[in-house]
């Protein structure tokens, strides 16, 4: 059986009320929310960020209606927009879309625009509603979205099934005499096969190339004895995303390496073990930082622990230094430290990982140890 590729009806009805009523808590007149994963998560239309105006307008009272090109309006209404009532507003290619969404509101006195919105549309929102103070969506809809639902934990458990398949291949391209861009694609070809519907990246950081954390892919050559990091990631079907790093070893590691690579995996797990509900986000981070601290690495450990994960992989709970905020189940997020020294090496680990009841569970389950190819 496959997988639902947007939630059900109720549930997405649940959500456009609990914004609605956040809208409104937040002193907020109405919500305008453009294509991407904030439309996505509140009515499940996956429309294409374009450069005609599609536009949620969701008041604090009242009902929610879509502003959508006359030319998108059969996908609107193939999308689970259809089935969820929200009233469609269709606009001809001489029409000012601009003027039709201030038209929509009763009161628009401070609207909230979604923190994706292209500054384009922003501007040309400001200049229909000039007495319109601007504010950003996210400060409402972090609170909806950085808590998954049970259905959003099983979708992130399977999108993390699925790039811990493509990693149980990684071995069998990842060889001496292959450049990192052969294998990239070796990679890209299997994140699609294994049921995601997008590519977002692909990282092999081989040899020196590997303490660059964002490294991608080069034509560099992997040669015997390179530790080489594969962090990678794509979209599924139902929008939920995927990212896993796991670091290998072409032939016998370096003996510095081999010196490091296990106090990485103590600091990976010591973060893990930390998550709990109550436990702030920054703690997490130093659980991690100080076993790679203590072992006189610190100054190699160059970016925060990780990041939330959902309908982006770049989201709302930071897992970094000075981050208060309390976790709390249902939040999800990488835990992704790494170890690098600059023209030799590097090495990182990384799960997603959910905060439940009690404690973290990994979606992401290959080994973490060093794999010897
Ligand atoms: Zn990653
Ligand atoms: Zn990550």
């Amino acid at each position: 059986m496959t997988a639902p590729h947007h939630p059900p009806t109720v549930v997405l009805a649940e959500r456009l009320a609990r914004a609605q009523s956040a809208t409104r808590a937040a002193g907020l007149d109405a919500l305008l929310i453009s294509p991407g994963p904030d439309l996505r998560y509140l009515t499940g239309y996956d429309a294409l960020p374009l450069e005609r105006l599609t536009c949620l307008v969701l008041p604090a009272d009242g009902d929610p209606r879509v502003v959508v090109p006359l030319l998108e309006r059969p996908a609107a209404e193939a999308s689970p927009l259809g089935d969820l009532g929200a009233e469609l507003v269709a606009w001809g290619e001489t029409e000012d879309p601009y003027a039709l969404v201030a038209s929509l509101l009763t009161r628009g006195d401070r609207v909230a625009v979604d923190n994706h919105m292209w500054a384009e549309k922003v501007l040309r929102l400001r200049a229909a509603m000039p007495g319109a103070e601007q504010h950003l969506a996210g400060a409402v809809l972090r609170e909806l979205r950085i808590r998954k639902a049970p259905d959003e934990v099983e979708a992130l458990r399977r999108a993390g099934a699925a790039i811990d398949r493509v990693h149980a291949q990684v071995p069998q391209w990842l060889r001496a005499g292959r450049t990192e861009r052969e294998v990239g694609r070796d990679i890209a070809d299997a994140i699609l096969a294994e049921g995601h519907v997008t590519v977002d990246f692909v990282i092999v950081a081989s040899g020196p190339n590997g303490a660059s954390p964002h490294h991608e892919v080069s034509d560099r050559v992997i040669e015997s004895g390179d530790p080489v990091v594969v962090d990678i990631g794509g979209t599924m079907p139902d929008g939920y995303c995927s990212d896993e790093t796991r670091t290998y070893c072409v032939g016998e590691p370096p003996a510095d390496f081999a010196a490091y690579y296990d106090v990485l995996l103590a600091a990976q797990k010591a973060a893990c073990d930390h998550v709990a509900p109550g436990v702030s986000a920054e703690s997490v981070d130093a659980a991690a930082r100080q076993v790679i601290a203590a072992a006189g690495y610190g100054d190699f450990f160059v970016h925060r622990t990780g990041h939330g994960i959902g309908l982006e992989t770049h989201e709302e709970p930071y897992i970094v230094g000075g981050n208060t905020e309390v976790l709390d189940a249902g939040m999800a997020f990488s835990i992704e430290p790494g170890i690098y020294l600059p023209g030799r090496h590097g090495a990182r680990i990384e799960d997603i990982v959910v905060c439940g009841e009690t404690g973290g569970e990994r979606v992401n389950l290959r080994p973490r140890e060093l794999v010897i190819l």
